[in-house]
């Protein structure tokens, strides 16, 4: 069994403290791996790395703060098939998964702000007083904590490491307790990459004692987080004394407005994807389905059928398209849902049970399940489930669509089926949402802003907002005597 340990300063450790943790395999139920449970003195020692590295970082140039970004970018790809491995084991999605999205992603980051970075440039403009000239510099804004969860760990840990070391800040990381392996292997990669010490730091432990020691740490200027709206809420109010910057990627609970116009048999490819994949542990899963009244019971028989096509399996197995769920507490809090429907007047059309796979028999899995409801305003259409669960449910107008769509707490992202133009450009104009995606899902730019309306999130992450989220604006306006 491996422990795992923080890297700070250029080096791995053991926690202060001395406290560890079990890390399990959801494929088996199975210990995978010993990580710390470090405390406010590990995010102090890591504090003061980041500050003593933060003069050289920040003053680097561009092209060798890029060539480092390379680097690693070239680490996450030659370790693709391990990275992919230690994804799979931690999270129990399908390693097909981890080794075409999760971690080519995570290396498309890296490189993705290696290049960004030399692009971004400051503003320089004429003033409009006589003789002066106006420029605003971007500063990097210092020591920044980044703090993900795990549905996507490696994926979503990059996401914000890469932009936040991109603009010149040094950073404290923590990646989630549930799935901290792929955090710990990037450490190595950048110590092999040559990345200062100091720069990055990545600390394990619990979102209660290790991230709230970041958060609450008056040197750290900056949190960008993702994971659930009652943790966003608590960071809120915990750093808005301090006024630090946030970022907040929070949950979701994303419609899904199929049209009786829209290109069936893509539609329905799509749709089980954008239902299942990852097991519906993606922030931007489609889980409520509102199909058009016309259409609505064939896309119900049809829906159906493929779901239960779909196969539950080791995540190891090139076959298994449902993996496992990434713990015992989150299988429960799913389950039970499920188990609440009957009380909520909604009818489970498929799944809803627990599987046992032969030698895994105390893995975590469930069925892919479809649940009709009645109202949009149910316990299963307002709460995110974020499991493999979805809602199904008819529409009669487009206007109605749109209220369905709309009537929610969340806003993070949404998809429309239709072959009529004018409905996609009405609807993605009034749709509550930081993401529509007309007749696609998950297809993603990362030179386009990501992230969500409502109690979705604050903020927007990807291509330039996210380094001008990392960055200071400074303006600097220069009187100039005239021949
Ligand atoms: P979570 O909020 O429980 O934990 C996320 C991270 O925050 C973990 O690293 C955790 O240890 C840490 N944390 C917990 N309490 C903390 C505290 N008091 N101070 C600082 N850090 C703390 O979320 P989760 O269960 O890991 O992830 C699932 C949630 O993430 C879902 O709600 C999902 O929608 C959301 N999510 C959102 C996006 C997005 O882009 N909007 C993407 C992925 C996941």
């Amino acid at each position: 069994m491996q422990r795992i340990k923080n890297y700070i300063n250029g080096k791995f450790q053991e926690p202060k403290a001395d406290n560890w943790l079990d890390n399990y395999n959801p494929s088996n139920g199975e210990v995978y791996s010993k990580i710390p449970n470090s405390d406010e003195k590990d995010i102090e020692e890591a504090v003061i790395a980041a500050k003593k590295a933060f003069p050289a970082w920040s003053n680097s140039t561009l092209e060798d703060r890029s060539q480092v970004l390379h680097k690693i970018a070239d680490g996450i790809e030659k370790r693709l098939v391990e990275l992919a491995e230690a994804e799979s084991k931690d999270n129990g999605k399908p390693l097909s998964l981890a080794l075409t999205v999760d971690i080519p992603r995570a290396m498309s980051n890296f490189r993705f702000y290696a290049n960004a970075l030399t692009q971004f440039s400051s503003e320089a403009h004429e003033s409009v007083g006589k003789n002066t000239i106006n420029f605003t510099l971007r500063k990097p804004l210092g020591i920044v904590g980044c703090i993900s969860p795990w549905n996507l760990p490696l994926y979503l840990f990059s996401w914000k490491i890469a932009p936040a070391l991109a603009a010149g800040n040094c950073v404290v990381a923590k990646p989630s307790e549930v799935t901290p392996m792929t955090a710990f292997l990037l450490g190595e990669i950048c110590q092999e990459a040559g990345l200062p010490e100091g720069v990055l730091n990545i600390v394990h432990g619990l979102g209660a004692n290790c991230g709230q020691a970041i958060v609450e740490h008056p040197q750290v200027k900056a949190i960008s987080f993702t994971g659930g709206t009652k943790t966003g809420e608590h960071i809120a109010r915990t750093a808005a004394p301090m006024f630090k910057k946030l970022s907040l990627e929070l949950g979701g609970k994303n419609p899904n407005l199929i049209f009786a116009d829209c290109n069936y048999e893509k539609m329905l490819k799509t749709t089980v994807k954008s239902s299942f994949a990852n097991q519906g542990q993606i922030c931007l899963c489609g889980s409520r389905i509102f199909v058009e009244e016309k259409i609505y019971e064939k896309f119900k028989e049809d829906f159906v059928a493929e779901v239960k096509k779909l196969k539950i399996g080791i995540p190891s197995d090139a076959k298994t398209d449902i993996g496992a769920l990434v713990s015992k507490e989150h299988l429960e809090k799913v389950k039970k849902y499920i188990d609440e429907a009957p009380s909520q007047d909604a009818k489970i059309l498929c799944g809803g049970n627990l599987v046992e796979i032969k030698n895994h028999e105390k893995g975590y899995y469930l069925e892919p399940t479809v649940i009709e409801v009645k109202s949009n305003h149910c316990k299963l259409n307002q709460e995110e489930i974020f499991g493999p669960v979805v809602t199904i449910m008819p529409f009669k107008t487009e206007n109605q669509a749109l209220e369905f769509a709309n009537d929610v707490r969340y806003g993070l992202s949404s998809t429309i089926w239709t072959s009529n133009i004018d409905r996609a450009m009405r609807l993605s104009n009034s749709i509550e949402a930081g993401i529509v995606w007309v007749n696609t899902w998950l297809n993603r730019d990362l030179r386009t802003p990501f992230g969500g309306a409502k109690d979705s999130g604050v903020g927007r992450e990807g291509g330039f907002e996210a380094l001008k989220f990392f960055t200071e604006p400074k303006n600097v306006c220069i009187s100039y005597e005239a021949y």
